[in-house]
């Protein structure tokens, strides 16, 4: 973004947190120690976040007269570009 400042960003297919597990900083350098073998000395870090595939699923699209649909229903990460598509087919 500047210089001296990095996003750093790890993916592990093998180790996924709870959602609401809180992101860490000592998450993040674990995860980068264990994907690049170093953290790259990466220290003070202004923001730390984590996202996953942001799926969510009501439990009933039903209740008596009450239909659900499209995004109240369901939702996926959006680069999946399924979810208007979805919804439309609801
Ligand atoms: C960045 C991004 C990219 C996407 N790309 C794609 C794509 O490429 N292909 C694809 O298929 N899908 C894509 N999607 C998903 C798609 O946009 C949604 O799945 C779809 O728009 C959901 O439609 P919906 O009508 O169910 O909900 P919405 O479009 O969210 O409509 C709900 C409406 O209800 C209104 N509302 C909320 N509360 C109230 C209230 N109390 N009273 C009255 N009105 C209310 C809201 O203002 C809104 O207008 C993308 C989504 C995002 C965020």
């Amino acid at each position: 973004f500047e210089p001296g400042w990095y996003r750093v960003i790890t993916c592990e297919y093998d180790r996924v947190p709870d959602r609401d597990e809180p992101a860490t900083f000592s998450w993040l350098r674990s995860s980068l120690r264990k994907i690049a073998g170093t953290d790259f000395g990466m220290h003070s870090p202004r923001w730390v976040s984590r996202f996953g595939d942001a799926a969510r699923q009501a439990e009933r699209y039903r209740a008596g007269r009450v239909l659900l649909a499209g995004d109240a229903a369901h939702i996926h990460f959006p680069a999946g570009g399924q979810g208007l598509n979805t919804g439309v087919q609801d």
